[in-house]
């Protein structure tokens, strides 16, 4: 695949934090003082998000003796990976349900489910308090166009022999706290927990052969003799980086380094969440606590119950040509997520939301995400296509996998279930047309919202 390499321009913004955690508790891991101005290490992997903690891991896992580094523009937590609204989903999900192939379903169904496992493992080990809850997850319809969602899902769980339970108005009622849902599915597999506590609980249990290093943007990554030249900021000085192979874990931001060029589409989707409801909001609300709700038409509304009693709204697109978001616009999203809020919670609606964001996410236009040495001695994993927990902790794994020479049955699933993404028209035309895209879909969804 063409690449050229050189300065990266467009580094990840700083926009508003999520809401998951105080922001004073988003600061920076690594410690910036004990780098030296010029480092060797046998292997980097860059972006600190799902993807690049779980690669790290196993790379320094399976080469004890090798030096990795670990590099992230922003502090861990601060990027999609904790940005999400926290599912760690097992099923074939969004996009990966057209796929009427059963052999494809149980095979992303098997990532997932590593994924799962491989988390499971590090949280109980390393004692991660992030509410990590195996309450499984519904998948919910508001009125026609989700109902049909909604079978699509259930024939496609029926292919692959996954248990599910079908559950009425009154039955979902019961566990949401409205009657607004005409019905859901609920699968017992899916994972809830709060996304920054995890990835911050993974980066401080890494190997002691990672060197962390978050809040230092990489400013340029060339070839250099046999390996690669990288050049950090970090805290205001540059750092250089000498690496005889990379781990590329940027997901959106991969293109900025000469690869995949044109073939990832940057789109943001946004968040909102409450304060801890009082115990007279908790009366009124009348639902329970710790759950979560996706959509079943992938254009609707994600929503979640904390255990500490917040609610959160996740809905609406935009294509994020700068990666960032102007507050303008997340003036306009919490007014979104407002209004399909109180049409959920009526009774709560003046509850306030404590936190609004966005989150950039890389999808392609053919609906695959990339997996493999994209130029040679670079791995990449992207375009999770807005499922990237499960997805992105088993892609770094296989990364660092393949990338160490290993060979197995997991491997080869994931190398079947990638792809190349498609080749995007050039700017102006691409924000056009995935704009005037996400409008349409937003439109064919709004009862769903
Ligand atoms: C609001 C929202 C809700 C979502 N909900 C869910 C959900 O419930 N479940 C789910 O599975 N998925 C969800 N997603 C999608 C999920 O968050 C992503 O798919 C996932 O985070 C991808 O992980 P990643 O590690 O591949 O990429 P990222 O988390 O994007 O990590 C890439 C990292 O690369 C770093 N980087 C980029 N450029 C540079 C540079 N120049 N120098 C150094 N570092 C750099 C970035 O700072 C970033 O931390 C949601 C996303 C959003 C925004």
């Amino acid at each position: 695949m063409p690449h050229s390499f050189g300065a990266v321009d467009r580094l990840p913004p700083n926009d508003t934090p999520s809401g998951w955690v105080e922001p004073a508790e988003l600061s920076v891991i690594g410690s910036a003082r004990h780098y030296d101005r010029l480092n060797w290490f046998d292997w980097t992997v860059v972006g600190a998000g799902f993807t690049g903690l779980a690669a790290a891991r196993r790379l320094a896992e399976m080469n004890p003796a090798a030096k990795i580094a670990l590099i992230d523009a922003k502090p861990v937590g601060w990027g999609a990976s904790g940005r999400n609204s926290g599912f760690i989903i097992d099923l074939p999900h969004k996009f990966d349900l057209d796929s009427a192939d059963p052999v494809r379903l149980a095979s992303i169904l098997r990532l997932n489910t590593q994924a799962i496992k491989d988390l499971k493992n590090h949280v109980e080990r390393f004692d991660i308090a992030c509410d990590w809850s195996q309450v499984g997850k519904l998948q919910g319809a508001v009125q026609k166009r989700g109902t049909g969602k909604m079978r699509a899902f259930a024939q496609a769980l029926d292919k692959i022999g996954e248990p599910y339970t079908v559950m009425d108005r009154a039955e979902v009622a019961t566990i949401v706290g409205t009657d607004y849902y005409a019905g859901a599915i609920h699968t017992p597999g899916c994972v809830l927990m709060n996304p920054v506590r995890l990835t911050r609980g993974l980066a401080r249990s890494l190997p002691e052969n990672v060197t962390l290093m978050d809040g230092c943007p990489v400013v340029r990554f060339a070839r250099e003799g046999r390996g690669f030249g990288i050049t950090l900021r970090c805290q205001g000085t540059l750092i250089e980086i000498a690496s005889a192979s990379t781990l590329m874990c940027t997901n959106a931001f991969t293109p900025e380094f000469g690869l995949l060029k044109n073939r990832i589409v940057p789109v943001i989707t946004f968040a909102s969440m409450t304060r801890p409801l009082s115990d007279t909001e908790i009366e009124a609300y009348g639902g329970q606590l710790d759950w979560g709700l996706t959509p079943a038409d992938p254009g609707g509304t994600t929503l979640r119950m904390t255990r500490d009693r917040r609610l959160l709204v996740r809905n609406q697109y935009d294509y994020a040509g700068h990666y960032g978001v102007a507050d303008t616009e997340l003036d306009r999203m919490r007014e979104k997520h407002r209004e399909a809020f109180n049409k959920r919670y009526p009774m709560l609606n003046k509850v306030p939301f404590a936190s609004s964001w966005g989150g950039v996410c890389g999808l392609s236009r053919n609906h695959v995400s990339y997996f493999g040495e994209v130029s040679e001695n670079v791995w990449n994993s992207s375009c999770h296509n807005g499922v990237g927990v499960a997805r992105g902790t088993i892609s770094g794994r296989l990364l660092a996998e393949a990338a160490s020479g290993h060979k197995s049955d997991l491997l080869k699933q994931m190398y079947a279930v990638s792809n190349t993404p498609s080749l995007n028209p050039p700017d102006p035309f691409l924000g056009l047309g995935v704009r005037a895209r996400l409008k349409l879909a937003a439109w064919e969804s709004k009862e769903e919202i």
